[in-house]
């Protein structure tokens, strides 16, 4: 997975392919999947959601450019393996997941790994989690109609980055935005297809 799906389509920094390469993707999916685990492309985990494709989450993770005692937010646990990545790399990660069911599985994985590093909230995360706040990084793994505004406040004022899948429900685009005081300087990156973002900043149950 690491050498033929994430060095050779230009993963290059080498604590992101470390982490890739130590922590277990099999134990993020069920048990059915684990054949499939390391297979180029996401698998569903229950509740019409999926655990990303590994080069999506070697590819936000390296956008990020964390460093070791970085505070991160992810918005959108799933599985749990991102955060799990992420808390290889910083000293705590945030993570909040919108369906109970999902967070509660995604904490039996950390325990299972050992892994002490990661608070859960269970809840909306496109008002991000202020208590924490803020943030050297945000990643968000579901697909967002615009950027929450409530992340932006959030990141640092001392280049605090978002990385976000911005546009409609079927194809967005991968933003980077960094912040520098009151500033907020946008880039864009690949194209991607994530599940939606559902919450007061995001899409409603409803749309289309
Ligand atoms: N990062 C995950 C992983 O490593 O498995 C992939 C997550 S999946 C592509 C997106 C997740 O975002 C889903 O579990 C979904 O329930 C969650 N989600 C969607 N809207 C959310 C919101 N407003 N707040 C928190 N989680 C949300």
């Amino acid at each position: 997975m690491v050498e033929e799906q994430l060095a050779r389509r230009g993963i290059t920094d080498p604590q992101v392919l470390m982490a890739m390469r130590t922590i277990p993707r099999h134990l993020f999916t069920d048990e059915n999947f684990w054949g499939r685990a390391y297979e180029d492309h996401p698998l569903p985990i229950g509740q019409g959601q999926t655990i990303s494709q590994p080069y999506m989450v070697a590819l936000m993770t390296q956008t990020l450019k964390v460093r070791d005692d970085d505070r991160v937010l992810e918005i959108g646990t799933g599985s749990g393996y991102q955060a799990a990545i992420l808390s290889h790399l910083v000293k705590k990660v945030f993570t909040i997941e919108r369906h109970g069911a999902l967070a509660k599985r995604a904490r039996e994985a950390f325990d299972t790994l050992n892994i002490h590093s990661i608070a859960i909230r269970i809840g909306d995360g496109t008002i991000g989690w202020s208590e924490y706040a803020p943030y050297d990084g945000i990643v968000v793994t579901a697909g967002s109609p615009d950027v929450p505004q409530p992340l932006l406040d959030q990141l640092s004022k001392d280049g605090g980055r978002l990385v976000i899948p911005v546009g409609d429900r079927g194809f967005q685009q991968l933003k980077i935005i960094t912040r520098n005081g009151d500033n907020w300087a946008t880039t864009e990156d690949v194209g991607c297809t994530f599940v939606p973002l559902v919450g007061k900043h995001g899409w409603s149950e409803g749309d289309k």
